[in-house]
């Protein structure tokens, strides 16, 4: 995976101890210094405030680095990128962050202060709500998202679509058409990545043989949150707005201050 700072859509998984999605805000801002020196070293002056999003654990935790490439073999091989192992500070896993090196000295070898996590904390969501057929795709949706299969994850976020289609019946496709359109309007999405999102998310409903569109990292993001939100209003806002409408006349009930139209009650 290349992480050049040119790319027009950078790489949602890329971290960066500046700002990223997975890291912390650092206060102030100064021009870092990281570099691995002949005794094997990392030298580190922002280390104190190297924090991201444990992917065993799922806390928002700083890390200790615990492994570091020998001096020796790097100048040797000089590869482009090295990777070093961290533990987390809260629950002791080891999470690996690929560096890009910036360049080899006789003494140090400097990194560029930006970094990819290997492994990324799973993608998250509450399927309280959710029908079974629809969350058995969705689910796997999140997890080829989360191990950066962002093309089978289009796919997946297809049948995704394609099984609420099922359970909501035509006036449920037409609500998260609007919806989809509410989206692009409230995120501000670019008409051509708009495109793409529709195409994949409709595209079988219009014409069954369209073939879903290649996605970059940086679209499957978009993607991503698109998909999360329309499951959300399709299911989730429903059933929490039902269940604590359900609660509020429960506790009317046994105040007494609800006024039953029936009869009977009493
Ligand atoms: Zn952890």
């Amino acid at each position: 995976m290349h992480t050049s700072t040119a790319d027009a859509h950078p790489d949602p998984r890329s971290g960066n101890m500046d700002t990223t999605r997975y890291t912390q805000q650092l206060e102030p801002r100064t021009s870092m210094s990281l570099y691995i020196d002949s005794a094997s070293h990392l030298h580190h002056d922002q280390e104190k405030n190297l924090v991201l999003t444990c992917p065993h654990c799922l806390t928002v935790s700083h890390i200790t680095p615990v492994a570091v490439p020998r001096f020796e073999d790097l100048q040797l091989y000089r590869p482009n990128q090295v990777g070093l192992v961290y533990m987390c500070d809260a629950c002791h896993a080891p999470i690996f962050l690929r560096f890009t090196v910036r360049a080899y000295g006789s003494s140090r070898i400097e990194l560029s202060p930006q970094f990819t996590e290997v492994e990324r904390a799973r993608e998250r969501f509450n399927f309280t709500y959710v029908p079974e057929d629809v969350e058995r795709v969705f689910r796997e949706a999140l997890n080829c998202y989360t191990h950066g299969a962002f093309n089978a994850f289009a796919s997946m976020s297809r049948r995704t679509m394609q099984a609420m289609f099922g359970d909501l019946g035509e006036a449920g496709r037409l609500r998260l058409f609007d919806e989809l359109n509410a989206v692009r309007d409230l995120a501000d999405i670019q008409p051509d990545i708009f495109a793409k999102m529709k195409s994949v998310l409709f595209g079988a409903e219009l014409d069954p043989t369209s073939p879903v569109p290649l996605l970059d990292g940086y679209e499957a993001g978009i993607l991503l949150e698109v998909a999360k939100d329309l499951v959300y209003e399709a299911y989730v806002r429903k059933g929490k707005l039902q269940q604590a409408i359900l609660v509020r006349r429960f506790f009317l009930d046994e105040t007494g201050t609800y006024i039953t139209p029936l009869s009977s009650a009493g």
